[in-house]
């Protein structure tokens, strides 16, 4: 199985992207994983790379498709991966399908993850992070045991000042005015399917999956 996932900020993607990764054993690519891991490895992308981003710049799509064609090239990713926020644009988008073609191995599925927005910003309002380290609370889904500590190292928890609900939606609706033709290119190629990413997490990610299964049905019959 080869697939994207899209999702705004607060969809819960990135979790999910883990529990659909381990399900089919196959590799979940981040680009912000790639860069971080060249640079600690001082490959001559991740120098590259590098250099872009200490100037404030952004890593061109070109620097972007080459540390990704060469993640696709390890052997953990021959049968199948999942890539988690990438592509972002309708470039690097085209480029991916170039780069896939020639390998001859296109995408299956583009999924993406729909959510209300009020329910985005319920979930993002309510969150509580504990600056020690980093651990993330739900005052609804997952609160801490006692109140307002962090359950591992007892630091009061912070609301995050950009967990605003104006801030939220100023964020959801740059995500929407970069996405849609990104969701666009993917529809038109008859690749879009939708999963309601409302609901526990673990009814999320089974919906996800039945939606795979189908996909993976078609494709043999
Ligand atoms: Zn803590």
């Amino acid at each position: 199985m080869r697939l994207v996932l899209l999702g705004p900020p607060g969809a819960g993607k990135g979790t999910q992207a883990v529990h659909i990764a381990r399900a089919f054993q196959m590799p979940r690519i981040a680009t912000g994983d790639l860069f971080r891991e060249h640079a600690t490895q001082e490959t001559d992308l991740g120098r590259e790379a590098k250099a872009y981003m200490d100037r404030g710049e952004l890593v061109p799509d070109d620097l972007v498709l080459r540390m990704v064609s060469e993640r696709l090239r390890r052997a953990d990713a021959s049968d199948g991966f999942l890539f988690d926020g990438f592509p972002r644009t309708v470039a690097q988008a085209i480029a991916l399908e170039d780069h896939l073609a020639d390998a001859g191995t296109p995408l299956d599925v583009v999924v993406r993850f729909n959510i209300p927005e009020s329910e985005i910003v319920r979930r993002i309002v309510n969150r509580r992070t504990c600056p020690t380290d980093g651990s993330v609370y739900h005052l609804d889904f997952a609160p801490p045991e006692h109140d307002d500590v962090c359950d591992l190292c007892g630091t009061p928890l912070v609301h995050r000042a950009d967990d605003t609900e104006a801030v939220v939606r100023r964020r959801l609706e740059e995500y929407h005015a970069k996405t849609e033709r990104l969701e666009y290119f993917y529809w038109e190629r008859g690749l879009l399917r939708d999963v309601e990413s409302v609901g526990p997490v673990e009814e999320v990610t089974r919906r996800t999956l039945a939606v795979l299964d189908d996909i993976a049905d078609g494709d043999a019959a």
